[in-house]
């Protein structure tokens, strides 16, 4: 397995992998990889020859409260998985290398941002200042060093998945973006590198968020309408652990992540949450499909 540290040696690499005829998958990640990225990989690994695994965490998807510096690292770690997975290439970039402006302080930093508006605007987007146009500024400059033909990400990041599609669509990157469900543990909790932060007590109330999840699909599934009943499905499996914090328990439409009152039949809709342990924020989230009346 290669692994490449700057851009040049990446995008020297991504056209000889092109010159050879071979088509490239480029998982993105920030690292501290557990099983769901190893799912995302596995998936990467059957959609195309040659398999790339980026692993940079990202400063300015990161709020100045958030936990940038004390996200884990674990490079050496990172890479032995990937290597016994088969995986072709590691794009483990410096910030220099992402962002070679960023200590330019003649113009102030960073002067290049991709945006997609209004898609950013509710669920986390609503609590994450400046979250998503730091996610769609890195994913883009990974798109640019490692010149993918497929990129693939996790439902686990909903919000995250959907504005990526659009951004894809409407700056007409050659790129098919897969989409790979979210991986659990047993006992229904989401796989994250942040679940490391949990203490024992908070990673056995952290269950809450799938039940939330999973109470709003079974509604949905039995013919429930009112967004209003299948929120309160969700709060209701919240309360029961003391310690969360809700930040939002939300149905919305999946495609405009716009909050809806009423769901229609054959509508895609997405039931989303965010949770507070002490300073953990957790996400879960499931589409479902309003089924027919
Ligand atoms: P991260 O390293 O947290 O930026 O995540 C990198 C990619 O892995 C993103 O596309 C995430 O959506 C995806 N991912 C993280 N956790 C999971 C999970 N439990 N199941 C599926 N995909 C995941």
């Amino acid at each position: 397995m290669k692994v490449f540290r700057t851009v040049d040696a990446m995008q020297q690499h991504a056209r000889s992998v092109a010159r050879t005829g071979r088509t490239h998958a480029l998982v993105p990640t920030m690292g501290a990889l557990h099983d769901g990225h190893l799912a995302l990989v596995r998936e990467a690994l059957d959609h195309a020859d040659h398999v790339t695994v980026s692993i940079f965490v990202n400063p300015t998807q990161f709020a100045p409260d958030e936990d940038y510096e004390s996200y884990p690292r674990t490079l050496d770690a990172d890479r032995e998985q990937l290597d016994a997975l088969g995986v072709d290439a590691v794009f483990a970039p410096s910030v220099d290398e992402m962002y070679p402006h960023h200590a330019d302080d003649t113009l102030a930093g960073p002067l290049a941002w991709v945006t997609v508006d209004r898609l950013n605007e509710t669920l986390c987007g609503r609590y994450r200042d400046g979250h998503f146009r730091g996610v769609t500024t890195v994913v883009t400059k990974l798109f640019n060093a490692c010149r993918p033909d497929v990129a693939v990400f996790g439902e686990k990041d909903a919000q995250q998945l959907v504005i990526l599609r659009r951004m894809t669509d409407e700056l007409l990157f050659d790129i098919d973006i897969v989409g790979v469900p979210i991986v659990r543990a047993p006992d229904g909790l989401a796989r994250s590198s942040r679940n490391a932060y949990l203490s024992e007590d908070e990673r056995a109330q952290a269950t809450v968020l799938s039940d939330a999840v999973s109470a709003a699909r079974a509604r949905i599934e039995a013919g429930e309408q009112r967004a209003e009943a299948v929120v309160g499905a969700m709060q209701q499996a919240l309360r029961s652990a003391p310690d969360a914090r809700v930040q939002y328990a939300e149905v919305v439409d999946a495609h405009t992540l716009r909050p809806v009152d009423t769901l229609h039949p054959g509508q895609d809709v997405l039931a989303a949450v965010a949770v507070f342990f002490g300073d953990t924020r957790l996400i879960d989230n499931a589409f479902v499909t309003v089924p027919a009346a």
